[in-house]
């Protein structure tokens, strides 16, 4: 049952006088339930509470901290139509989406637990003591990750399973030993709670310390902002737009301690289409990109923002069949009338900008906060000097960019800022020929495409979903897949510690059977 409140660990609290709702976009009404945003009072309660659970919860074994997490994931499930129907009055989305979101949430917490489980994620290094050496002897050294201690977690709008409050940053930051502080998005912060009952829940029947968890409501970005800034936070983790992230990571690196933001942002996701592509299959690729353009009313980091090809009769009858093709797909809910109003003003300053031609639009009337998918189309050179035409319009938009050469089309490459993606579309043994341009593209993305759509980010070890600023803060990491523990741990060395006292990871008689770098080499052996 959704309360309105606050979890300050394990207990709900609500003693702030700051009240709001949850919006129903589909419905276009507020939702009745009222939520109360948390006090400082409480924000220091959480933030404590998390720093003495640290304490403990630093060193649980790997089997507890999987047990925790696959009952965080049985404790959703068990949610069942309450949370489905929670998410769905809260977004706009339906129901599939819902309970796909909600799998890949499970399936997130599941695959952290399994690791953590097996044990050897914490990458242990044994260089052992040669007394002998000559002509210095050597020390015993053995090093491993630790995790860095509290965690504040923010989600993000679009989803508000998979990417918050027990999505995969939070997921990740307990896997690794952390605490986490969600500061819950406040479109959807029924959900929210649901999730955080379950956490806790969760926490409850495994035996996890108290402030293991705690989730905030807010309405504003106060209470985000305190978390931050307080001292007894170690790390966050953003999903959201580039101006949120950004102004988080400048507030992080102005504290006393600065402490790392990995923020994941927006991005516009090229896509190059090249030459005998466009003339092979032009039709087929256009009919395609309309469905990844409107896929989820256009909300996606990976939605394709951008397209560019060379001038030619294949690109302007992909443009002609793109232009056609979105126009016959039926205009969907966005997640909120401020995400609805962001899309139809940044659509509108995009179309309004020199030599910009609007080639499909549905200007029919729509039901209240449903999209108007649109395409426009601007030559290579506008593009390149024109900045407002790069930036993210979060919503079912793309623009194609019609470039004069090969020289040209590299030189918007290079100029464009980071993005979490890019996709090259391509003949048989045609990408060969454009070698300089995905050089170019792959020192701007994190991930490559060859032959397909940005859209769907499968969750997986192999996953980058990250890249170069501003698609995140700090491209050697990932928000997807199981290395996104890495964000949360620092590396930590030993040096000649007495064996009894180590943790297990590093004992000589490798208790847990993980897999080791001893003296160069890797080994389950014990020592
Ligand atoms: P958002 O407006 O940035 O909000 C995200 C969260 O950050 C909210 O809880 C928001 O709180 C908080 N926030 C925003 N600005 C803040 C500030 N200056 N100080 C403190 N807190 C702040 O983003 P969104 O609407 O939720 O998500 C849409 C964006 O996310 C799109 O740009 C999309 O591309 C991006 N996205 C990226 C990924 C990825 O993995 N890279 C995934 C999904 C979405 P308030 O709402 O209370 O202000």
């Amino acid at each position: 049952m959704i309360t309105g409140k606050n979890y300050i660990g394990n207990s709900l609290s609500a003693k702030g006088s700051v009240t709001y709702k949850t919006f129903n976009p589909k419905a276009n009404t507020e939702n009745e339930i009222v939520y109360t945003e948390a006090t400082s009072e409480e924000i220091q309660e959480a933030a404590h509470l998390a720093s003495e659970a640290f304490k403990e919860f630093r060193a649980v074994s790997g089997t507890k901290k999987a047990a925790f997490l696959n009952t965080i994931a049985d404790e959703i499930l068990a949610l069942d139509d309450e949370l489905v129907q929670t998410y769905m009055s809260e977004t706009g989305l339906p129901e599939g989406r819902a309970k796909g979101e909600r799998g890949r949430t499970i399936g997130q917490l599941r695959t952290f637990a399994t690791l953590v489980e097996e044990g050897s994620w914490v990458e242990a290094r044994i260089d052992p003591a040669q007394p002998d050496r000559t002509p210095m002897p050597r020390v015993d050294l053995r090093k491993m990750l630790v995790p860095i201690g509290p965690i504040v977690v923010f989600g993000a709008s679009n989803f508000p399973l998979a990417y918050s409050t027990a999505g995969g940053d939070t997921a990740s930051a307990l896997a690794s030993g952390c605490p986490v502080i969600v500061k819950s998005h406040p479109m959807h912060t029924g959900t929210g709670e649901l999730v955080a009952s379950a956490i806790i829940k969760a926490a409850e029947k495994t035996g996890m310390p108290n402030g293991v968890f705690s989730n905030l409501n807010s309405s504003g970005i106060e209470v985000g902002q305190e978390l931050v800034k307080h001292p007894k936070v170690k790390g966050v983790g953003f999903t959201g737009s580039i101006r949120g992230g950004r102004a988080l990571l400048d507030l992080a690196s102005k504290r006393p301690e600065p402490i790392p933001v990995f923020a994941e942002m927006g991005s516009i996701n090229p896509v190059i289409i090249l030459p005998k592509a466009l003339e092979e299959r032009a039709h087929s690729l256009a009919k395609t990109y309309a469905g990844s353009i409107t896929l989820g009313t256009g909300q996606f980091c990976t939605n394709p923002g951008l397209i560019l090809g060379l001038k030619s009769d294949g690109l302007t009858s992909f443009i002609e069949t793109l232009a056609s093709e979105i126009v016959t797909i039926a205009p969907q809910c966005m997640l909120h009338p401020n995400i609805h109003n962001a899309y139809s003003n940044n659509k509108a300053r995009a179309q309004a900008q020199k030599n910009v031609q609007t080639k499909a639009n549905i200007d029919d009337a729509v039901t209240e906060n449903y999209a108007q998918q649109a395409v426009a189309t601007v030559d290579g050179m506008t593009f390149l000097e024109n900045r407002t035409l790069h930036e993210e319009v979060f919503g079912p938009f793309s623009l194609v960019v019609q470039c004069e050469s090969k020289a040209e089309l590299e030189q918007i490459i290079a100029n464009l800022e980071g993005q979490l993606t890019g996709t090259v579309i391509s003949e048989q043994n045609e990408a060969s020929d454009y070698d300089t341009i995905i050089n170019a593209l792959s020192d701007r993305v994190g991930r490559i495409i060859f032959n397909g759509v940005p859209t769907g980010v499968e969750v997986a070890p192999a996953m980058l979903h990250g890249g170069p600023y501003p698609a995140s803060t700090d491209s050697r990491f990932t928000a997807v897949g199981r290395d996104a523990i890495k964000r949360w741990v620092r590396p930590f060395s030993y040096q000649d510690w007495p064996n009894e006292l180590l943790p297990n990871e590093l004992k000589n008689h490798n208790p847990l059977g993980i897999l080791r770098l001893v003296n160069d080499q890797e080994t389950k052996e014990a020592l």
